[in-house]
């Protein structure tokens, strides 16, 4: 008589930072996998690391915080993986992940184009004062005053970081007749040879009349706009970062806002988001001084990291998720794995 094969345990998974959107699209992925998942409301920090006891994989997101002391507990608590389901990673010590043998793995592109277009959107929208003009003839005020724009048509668009995000940017842009000047610390050849003019950031700064951020946040691109930076661009420029909050010093920006030297801003991301963004605070008192500031002003546009969020790009997120779990829980390696970033 065959033998029949012990059936396996299902792979454990804690999603945290779970809000509606994620317990949607990745209960109905995961009909193709099986995971034993559990949703947990809360962040990944400190205080919540006990959660995640038990668990094969944790699944986190961008303002999830797994320094050197979470990862320890991690390790205590036997979990094997961590599965971010975002492309950025600067909120992972992978190093420490690694020394202590768990492996990270991510989603390195789920929609570049949503996260571009919504880059593009804050530009309209700032220019042409999309959300003044909804709710002024909401309320029946049809007065034009405040709410005049300029043509992008040929302006100078500087683009720092000419990676899958940087490109499609780009080539929308370059849909509306602007110029572009492009910074990347690894210029790419082939955009190059096909025209795609790279300048050093000083030349960005000082030509550009609207300049967007694509690069990652690292040591070296860490408040990469800060005073000095601010003071070398063109008067009433408009910055607009839909990459990592903390790209901008949000002092530097305050200031240059109220000098008048930045005309507009479009934010998708904020240094201090963690404490805010993804949360219904609407009934709850603001203690960010920054920000609180930052939204007083008439040419400021912030949106709460939402540039990802198509469906297109959610329902990619739950499926290289999964199949990075799967792969490297299976094999102990995967194509995703940071290890390879
Ligand atoms: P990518 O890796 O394809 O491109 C990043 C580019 O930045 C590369 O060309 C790289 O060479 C360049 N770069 C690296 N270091 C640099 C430096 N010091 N100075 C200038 N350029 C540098 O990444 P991507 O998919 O285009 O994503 C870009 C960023 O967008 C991510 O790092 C992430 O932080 C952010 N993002 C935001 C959202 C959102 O919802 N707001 C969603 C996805 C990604």
């Amino acid at each position: 008589m065959m033998k029949e094969e012990p059936e396996k345990a299902p792979i454990k998974v804690a999603v945290f930072s779970s809000k509606k959107w994620v317990l949607d699209s990745f209960s109905e992925v995961n009909k193709d996998f099986n995971f034993e998942l559990s949703y947990f409301e809360s962040r990944m920090y400190e205080k919540t690391v006990p959660l995640a006891k038990g668990f094969d994989a944790i699944c986190v997101f961008v303002n999830d915080s797994l320094q050197a002391p979470v990862i320890e507990m991690l390790k205590e608590n036997g979990v094997k993986l961590i599965a971010l389901r975002c492309a950025g990673f600067n909120n992972v010590d992978v190093k420490k992940a690694y020394e202590k043998g768990i492996g990270v793995v991510r989603v390195p592109a789920y929609s570049p184009y949503a996260v571009a277009e919504h880059t593009l959107g804050l530009i309209l929208s700032l220019n042409r004062k999309f959300h003044k003009a909804y709710s002024r003839v909401r309320d029946g005020n049809f007065a034009l005053d405040g709410l005049l724009g300029f043509d992008l048509n040929e302006k100078t668009v500087g683009v720092i970081g000419t990676g899958k995000i940087g490109q499609i940017f780009i080539n929308l842009v370059k849909g509306f007749n602007c110029k572009v000047l492009a910074y990347d610390k690894f210029p790419n050849k082939k955009l190059e040879e096909d025209g795609l003019e790279y300048v050093g950031l000083q030349e960005l700064y000082a030509n550009s009349d609207v300049i967007s951020l694509h690069c990652p946040l690292n040591h070296e691109t860490y408040h990469i706009i800060n005073d000095y930076a601010i003071s070398s661009m063109k008067d009433n420029v408009m910055i607009v970062n839909t990459s990592r909050g903390k790209l901008i010093d949000s002092v530097a920006v305050i200031n240059g806002l109220k000098s008048g030297k930045v005309g507009y801003l479009g934010l998708d991301v904020y240094e201090e988001e963690e404490k805010l963004f993804f949360e219904d605070l609407s009934e709850t008192v603001i203690q960010d001084d920054q920000f609180v500031r930052l939204q007083t002003f008439p040419n400021v546009l912030i949106t709460s990291h939402q540039a990802f969020f198509t469906r297109e790009a959610v329902n990619n997120i739950a499926q290289t998720t999964f199949s990075n779990i799967k792969e490297y829980l299976e094999t102990g390696k995967s194509e995703n794995e940071l290890i390879n970033a």
